[in-house]
């Protein structure tokens, strides 16, 4: 996109300080650093939203923000950090090319997440009916997924702690594989 910064950035018309780069995305360091080695990492194509990504540079984005966290936290010496995307003008995104922050963090204790997004007391009285409108979510493919959520879960942590023998072991796989190649398949 010719109008959009981080476009230029990619393409080198305009200069920026680049720490990490492939095929398909980049970081560099943020212009207005919210922390020491505040990295913004970005996929070389222009899209606005993290929800228009396609799944191929979706997978990849994964891996890249866990290796440039992990070596941005062992360079700096932080102790920890916070990954960030602001996705839409609701969500406060000022530029309009998908970029997610990695903003290192030192010393003890920092910003909680209650400092950046205070309690939403309504959302809060409404978790339940939240709950209701979305659970469950549908499957990502190839992913194996339980059937009935998280009551499902417990069910088979229950059953895991009974299992006594290899045998036992063995089917109680195959019986988990075999439910969640069934809950995998589409609605009919
Ligand atoms: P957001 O509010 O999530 O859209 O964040 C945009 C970020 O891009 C801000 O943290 C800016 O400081 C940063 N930014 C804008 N222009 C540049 C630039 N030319 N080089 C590096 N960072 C930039
Ligand atoms: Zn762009």
């Amino acid at each position: 996109m010719t109008d959009c910064i981080f476009c230029k950035i990619v393409n080198k018309e305009i200069p920026a300080a680049i720490i990490y780069e492939d095929d398909i995305f980049i970081g560099f360091l943020d212009i207005n650093p919210r922390s020491k080695g505040h990295t913004l990492i970005i996929p070389k194509e222009h899209f606005e939203r993290y929800d228009e990504v396609p799944e191929q540079i979706q997978e990849g984005l994964g891996k890249v923000l866990h290796s440039i966290s992990k070596q941005l936290i062992e360079k700096l010496n932080a102790t920890g950090f916070n990954i960030l995307s602001n996705n839409g003008e609701s969500a406060g995104q000022v530029v309009k090319h998908v970029h997610f922050h990695i903003l290192p963090r030192y010393g003890e204790k920092g910003h909680s997440l209650e400092a950046a997004f205070p309690i939403d007391e309504q959302a809060k009285e409404e978790l339940q009916q939240t709950y209701n409108l979305l659970a469950p979510l549908q499957p990502v493919n190839h992913m194996k997924v339980a059937p009935e959520g998280i009551a499902h879960k417990e069910e088979n942590k229950e059953k895991q702690e009974n299992i006594k023998n290899e045998k036992e072991i063995k089917s109680f796989e195959e019986e988990t594989y075999l439910m969640d190649q069934r809950d995998i398949l589409p609605d009919s």
